[in-house]
């Protein structure tokens, strides 16, 4: 008889791999079945303690559905866990043993091995090849989730023609010209400097990094499906020229109300959505970075300069960690003027589905990640385009050149986008009608493909046939 289908759910341990996981493995629940869900032991922690905060019922909400485990991701207990080569690396050794032992005591049926026999895989793409190895070696069926734009994946799998066509080094992916490229006609413009393995931290450790992914090009080839976080009119060249990559979203991230959703902060909920409730219909701009970004002194105060000069109201996330040594010099009495005259507020995270979903809300500072990029396109909202890393400058593209959703945050000659572009910048957004219009038409198809019958429902539906087969 075959068993009931169990699958192992495993982000790459951050924030913006654990909130889109996390939405996979509720949906996974929704088809029947039971999901494992392997977070860092940091990471554990830290979503454990932000749910117990948020939702009525404490943790419950969240284990009774899902079964949470933790293993150690090889750092030491103070180590900087932005630190993301390090981290990548440390993972893959002393991770895998831990999640190879735990499916092989679900097949044994060990004491503490709940949920019975694990039956699946779906494992994030980032983790590179360990994950899937494991899936292979226990004789498990895999998937690999991408939860970013088809786009880069796709740069990824180039790499091979990237390297022939003297684009990037082999040795280490630097960029070997200024020159833009394409990687098909109707695909977006590239620079090789913007590829994601190009903007990841300082340069240590840089080669180590690509060979990583390099490995993890190989080890996709051999697994069952490649699941993408995006959807078929958003990136349709893309998934043309790259049929394996499967598009199965937008998922539909922060929307279980109730649960918890993976965040690492507490949201506060109440205080933002009191606040926008008093505000009126589409007039607030709402400025947040995600999870890693971070600014210097100079650039944090001409945003918050900025966001004075624009004379509208805005709810600003700032996050306990978003300056430079964690110390937020505001400009002279910045916090006094805003708590006064009550049109902004400051929050140090935010719930940022439901923000987006406000019809108080207008326009969406952002830095471009993908989970962010794919909410705010689902709630209709246009973008002021501020990428920061990774990803986040393609991302930038589709959203400014291809979508044509928003308006790029640009820098002087000194390197600081300053308050006036900010506030002239904000200003063109909010009067933006076709802009608007063009959101708002981007919003209707992202819902369609999530309907019966839309590619990415049919592809999701698949994808569960299969793996329960
Ligand atoms: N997020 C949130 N509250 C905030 C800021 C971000 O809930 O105040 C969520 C956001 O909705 C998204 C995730 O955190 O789901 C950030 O992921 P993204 O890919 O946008 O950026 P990253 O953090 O990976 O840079």
């Amino acid at each position: 008889m075959t068993p009931p289908p169990h699958a192992l759910v495993i982000p790459y341990p951050a924030q913006g791999h654990v909130i889109p996981l996390l939405e996979l493995a509720h949906a996974l629940v929704d088809r029947g079945f039971t999901v494992t869900f392997v977070n860092s032991e940091f990471n554990h922690h830290r979503v454990l303690a932000a749910t117990t905060d948020t939702t009525k019922n404490g943790s419950a909400g969240l284990l009774d559905r899902i079964r949470l485990v933790a293993v150690p991701d090889g750092m030491e207990p103070g180590e900087d866990r932005n630190n993301l080569v390090r981290l990548t690396l440390l993972m893959a050794e002393h991770m895998a043993p831990r999640v190879e032992d735990l499916i092989s005591r679900s097949h044994a049926g060990t004491e503490g091995a709940d949920g019975g026999p694990i039956t699946c895989m779906v494992a994030d793409y980032n983790l590179g090849t360990w994950a899937l190895d494991v899936a292979r070696r226990t004789r498990i069926k895999s998937a690999a989730v991408w939860p970013a734009s088809a786009a880069v994946l796709a740069s990824l799998l180039s790499i091979p023609k990237l390297i022939q066509d003297n684009i990037i080094d082999s040795k280490d992916g630097s960029a070997l010209t200024e020159d833009t490229f394409k990687l098909s006609p109707d695909m977006p413009i590239m620079r090789a400097a913007h590829l994601a393995w190009n903007c990841i931290g300082d340069h240590q450790g840089q080669e180590a990094l690509f060979r990583y992914l390099i490995g993890g090009i190989r080890a996709v080839e051999k697994c069952d499906f490649i699941l993408c976080n995006s959807f078929l009119g958003a990136e349709e060249a893309t998934f043309a020229q790259f049929p394996k990559v499967i598009p199965i979203g937008p998922l539909l991230t922060g929307e279980r109300r109730g649960k918890a959703v993976g965040h690492f902060w507490r949201p506060e909920d109440e205080a933002c959505i009191s606040w926008l409730n008093a505000q009126p219909t589409r007039s607030v701009v709402y400025v947040a970075f995600g999870s890693f970004t971070m600014f210097d002194t100079r650039q944090f105060q001409e945003l918050a300069l900025g966001l004075e000069l624009c004379g509208r109201p805005f709810l600003w996330v700032v996050r306990p960690d978003l300056v430079h040594g964690d110390v937020h010099d505001y400009p002279q009495g910045f916090l006094d003027r805003v708590s006064a005259s009550g049109r902004g507020m400051v929050v140090a995270w935010s719930p940022q589905q439901q923000v987006l979903a406000h019809p108080a809300v207008a326009c969406f500072v952002s830095h471009c990640g993908w989970n962010s990029t794919m909410e705010g396109v689902r709630n209709r909202v246009p973008f002021l385009a501020w990428p920061y890393f990774a990803d986040q400058f393609v991302n930038q593209v589709y959203i400014c050149d291809v979508w044509k959703v928003g308006l790029r945050a640009q820098a002087d000659e000194s390197g600081v986008i300053t308050k006036e572009y900010i506030a002239t910048r904000v200003e063109e957004l909010m009067s933006g009608a076709s802009m608007r219009d063009r959101v708002e038409a981007m919003k209707k198809v992202a819902l369609e493909s999530l309907k019966e019958g839309g590619s990415s429902h049919d592809n999701f539906d698949m994808f569960v046939q299969a793996m329960k087969a």
